[in-house]
């Protein structure tokens, strides 16, 4: 007995009133599926996105800018700027690096804490107790990941039933 696992496809062209992408099984030509918007972390993470890809100032709430380190390019910054980034990435991924707002400046305070890695609690449909980053960072972030890759594919994790 042979098993085919089922391939889900972003698909940002569909234009359904209150959802701006729909997610087709391959498999299944012509089938739409419909999902509502407090899937979209949901729906983001099955194509390889991670809530930990919103990461904001505790102080003012704007989302960090961490493309110094995340995402250096060797054309960019050289040999060593490449080494200097992927020691910073791993500082920050063990939560040891504190990044500067760019919006506010805010770094840390003994009353705010540090502008660190957050690993953030829940699953992007409720605000972050730990930094404060609101459901709708989340949503937002992983709408932006959707409408950025049309076209995308990956195994379906369950959206669509069995025959
Ligand atoms: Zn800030
Ligand atoms: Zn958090």
């Amino acid at each position: 007995m042979t098993t085919t696992t089922r391939q889900i496809m972003i698909n940002t062209e569909g234009n359904w009133p209150n959802f701006c992408f729909e997610v087709l099984p391959v498999s299944r030509e012509g089938e739409k599926g419909k999902l509502p918007k407090g899937l979209y972390a949901s729906v983001a993470s099955s194509f390889g996105w991670s809530i930990n890809a919103v990461q904001v100032c505790r102080r003012c709430g704007k989302p960090l800018d961490l493309s110094a380190f995340m995402d250096a390019k060797i054309e960019e910054v050289g040999t060593d700027g490449m080494d200097s980034a992927r020691e910073e990435q791993e500082q920050w991924e063990a939560g040891e690096l504190a990044v500067r707002c760019e919006s506010c400046g805010f770094k840390k305070s003994k009353k705010l804490g540090a502008n660190t890695w957050c690993e953030h609690n829940g699953d992007g449909t409720v605000p972050c107790k730990t930094c404060g980053a609101k459901t709708g960072d989340f949503l937002s972030a992983a709408y932006d990941f959707i409408m950025a890759n049309d076209g995308l594919t990956a195994d379906d994790p369950g959206y669509f039933d069995e025959d």
